[in-house]
């Protein structure tokens, strides 16, 4: 008898130029966000295709959620197909947002442009390849496992480029990724195809104002300058909060190496008059600034509080306070993300770390993602925490002009996918 997964392994490589013309077909439609252009269309096509399959789809709008609107509505796309005994589910979570085009690029980036055995095009690497490859290895199991136990669903979700509130937040909160419908997640994002991604650091974001008084700039002794405020807050991050991030390690294995601690980043800053528009060919006035606004973006990790995160915040602040007259600022929360990290012995860990020695010969490197994706809405808000980020494509590649994925990429993580279906959905399979 030929070993089953000898016969994935045909039947994904027969699969390969439909794996091919699914990456381009979702590619050609070009669903950028924001706003969040064409999510009803790209469910409607994966819903032909997987219905074909023997999937019972739904399609869910996520009325409400930040962005939706009639002109833009935040579209979804959850497909279910029962095994023949009951069991385990096994999903598969896509974004179907890609981000901006951006400069630089030599191909059309929404032609799906196919050379030297890579697919081009924005979306491909992060995530149309993943999310394709993802289909094509429930394709194959159901061809050759037609007996399995369990379900697959794929999903495929709508605004995990900002935040997932539109996605996979919005279907967690109705229940789509309780325990008790689903067992095991996979979230095909770029992270290379011999690597296991088990989670993401975490994130807050806030917004410091510190206040000032108006003047004239030429007595600006009679003013108060919010700026000088900020330049002295900034000064004693440079000086202290630096450098105690730099000492927080985590034994979370972030990649890069140098996000394996904590960070934080000035995102944006602003204070007094507003930048005059670019037509306008005048001068500004002389005033003395009496706000300036700064965008922090702290990332923390999985052995730090968030409560201690903002006191330390806090703390920095009094310091500047306390050698400064008349310091006063506003510090607002903007958003926050818990950190999140799967065992390394989860179920579905194990089943595609099995399926990558299988097929690549090669044990997985596990690793964490410094940035967040949509994992955090499966953890926190569905309570699951059998969940991974496992897909083709290089994450470099990610929202780069001529972005591409590797086809032989995509058909060695569809076979991974493949194999870790029959790990976790059959008999015979080694989960
Ligand atoms: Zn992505």
């Amino acid at each position: 008898m030929i070993d089953p997964m000898d016969r994935l392994f045909t039947q994904v490589d027969t699969a390969r130029d439909a794996l091919v013309d699914l990456t381009r077909d979702l590619v050609r439609i070009p669903t950028l966000n924001p706003p969040g252009e064409y999510y009803r269309e790209i469910c409607e096509f994966l819903k032909t295709r997987l219905e074909q399959r023997g999937f019972a789809v739904e399609m869910v709008r996520a009325e409400g959620a930040p962005g939706d609107s009639d002109v833009y509505p935040r579209w979804n796309l959850v497909a279910r197909i029962e095994g023949r005994n009951p069991g385990d589910c096994v999903h598969f979570n896509s974004h179907i947002d890609v981000v901006d085009v951006g400069h630089g690029w030599t191909v059309d980036p929404f032609e799906g442009v196919v050379r030297d055995g890579k697919v081009f095009g924005r979306g491909t690497c992060d995530m149309k390849g993943g999310l394709a490859a993802s289909i094509i290895a429930a394709e194959a199991f159901l061809d050759i496992c037609p007996d399995f136990s369990g379900a697959i669903e794929i999903s495929a979700t709508a605004d995990e480029e900002t935040g997932g509130y539109g996605g996979v937040a919005y279907l967690a909160e109705r229940g789509y990724f309780s325990p008790d419908r689903v067992q095991h997640v996979i979230i095909p994002e770029p992270l290379n195809k011999d690597r296991i991604c088990l989670g993401h650091r975490g994130v807050w974001w806030a917004e410091l104002e510190t206040k000032g008084r108006i003047g004239h700039g030429s007595m600006p002794f009679l003013g108060d300058c919010a700026v000088r405020h900020m330049g002295d807050v900034i000064a004693e991050m440079e000086t202290t909060l630096f450098p105690a991030l730099a000492e927080k390690r985590t034994a979370m294995p972030v990649v890069p190496e140098g996000a394996r601690q904590s960070t934080i980043n000035l995102n944006s800053i602003h204070g007094g008059q507003d930048e005059l528009p670019d037509d306008f060919t005048g001068f500004p006035a002389p005033v003395v600034p009496d706000s300036c606004r700064m965008v922090i973006d702290r990332r923390f990790l999985i052995e730090e509080d968030i409560a201690d995160v903002k006191q330390e915040m806090a703390d920095l602040l009094a310091r500047v306070g306390a050698r400064r007259d008349d310091f006063r600022f506003e510090l607002r929360d903007l958003h926050e993300v818990q950190p999140t990290m799967t065992k390394r012995d989860a179920p579905v860990v194990r089943a595609v770390e099995n399926a990558v020695i299988h097929v690549l010969d090669k044990t997985p490197d596990f690793v964490v993602s410094p940035g967040t994706y949509d994992q955090k809405h499966i953890d926190r808000i569905g309570r699951l925490q059998n969940c991974i980020a496992y897909g083709p494509g290089i994450l470099d590649l990610a929202h780069q002009p001529d972005e591409y994925v590797g086809i032989d990429d995509m058909v060695d993580a569809a076979k991974v996918m493949s194999v870790a279906l029959s790990g976790l959905l059959t008999e015979n399979g080694e989960g």
